[in-house]
């Protein structure tokens, strides 16, 4: 008996080493190997989404059966971004194009017409709520920056995917469960990460207002930003600039949160003024090559804990 005992577990751990061929046991009890019955070739079919950030929230709906490319390349501005020939080759064959909204990737839409592609679109944060304040210019594009809104993206981009392709529908059902669940997940995450910070420091000053969603769903007042507008593309007046010194001052905010994108010059200005740190390292519309913002999922978790850490 102890000797079968032994055996058995010999079996196993060879199982585990990938010995497949060490017993023909292993064969017999899994008849189902991917050896045994080949799967049918997944079709093939020419996605992409406006940026990386969106690109990899798609790809998790996809999962193996579609991989989804990004028109700009990792670190862009999808606020300033300008074409090149190469993109509008890019994008001339491509059967489905994710983007969030056409106020944000104001870039695609003289690439597509250069293009002149037959596309299908999935607009990505249909449906979401968008924060308005024409002062600001007009909604408010940076919805992902709450985890709530990209569980509304993933089922706008599983509707597209499977439109598409409706044989993946299952597939493309199950990937945009698990990864709802990942969502969820991420935000009570942050909600416990966030809870170190007292209610009353939880104050953003930000380079353009880009954290607005993020703010509502975690309670956090916007104070002010650099550049008074939901856009990168943008420059403050001597007087706006004057205004968030004084708000930066009133408000006791210690810090002022940059992307890693942005130049930090006129953020360092009013530090200098106000006593301030800079905070350089937010990934807020793009992922980096590999840590700290590979993924969406990580690119929020690197946000949040510079936040924390900034404020608590
Ligand atoms: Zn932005």
């Amino acid at each position: 008996m102890k000797q079968r005992l032994v055996s058995f577990f010999l079996l196993l751990f060879l199982t585990a080493c990938g010995g497949r061929s060490a017993s023909p046991t292993i064969a017999a009890v899994s008849p189902t190997s991917t050896d045994a019955a080949p799967q049918p070739a997944a079709p093939k079919f020419e996605v992409l989404a406006s940026t990386p950030l969106l690109a990899d929230i798609a790809q998790n709906v996809a999962g193996e059966r579609v991989h989804i490319g990004s028109v700009l390349p990792v670190g862009a501005d999808p606020h300033s971004y300008q074409y090149t020939p190469q993109d509008v080759a890019k994008v001339a064959d491509v059967e489905l194009l994710i983007l969030f909204d056409d106020k944000y990737e104001l870039f695609l839409e003289p690439m597509l017409q250069a293009a002149n592609g037959h596309m299908e679109f999935v607009y990505a944060s249909m449906g979401v709520g968008k924060r308005l304040d024409p002062a600001l210019g007009g909604f408010d594009p940076h919805i992902w920056l709450d985890p709530n809104n990209v569980i509304a993206c993933v089922e706008n981009i599983r509707e597209g995917l499977t439109h598409l392709d409706p044989d993946g529908a299952a597939v493309y059902k199950a990937n945009a469960d698990a990864y709802a669940a990942e969502l969820q997940a991420l935000d009570a995450w942050i909600v416990e990460q966030v809870n170190q910070i007292p209610p009353e420091k939880r104050l953003l000053v930000t380079n353009h207002e880009a954290l607005g969603y993020f703010a509502e769903r975690y309670g956090f007042t916007v104070v002010g930003n650099v550049l008074p507008s939901f856009s990168a593309d943008a420059s403050p007046s001597a007087q706006q600039m004057a205004a968030l010194i004084d708000q930066i001052k009133a408000s006791g905010a210690p810090a002022i949160f940059l992307d890693a994108g942005d130049n930090p010059a006129l953020a360092q200005q009013i530090a200098d003024e106000t006593g301030v740190r800079v905070v350089t390292d937010l990934h807020l519309e793009s992922l980096t090559d590999g840590a700290p913002a590979a993924t969406y999922i990580e690119m929020m978790k690197s946000n949040v804990t510079a936040i924390v850490d900034a404020l608590k």
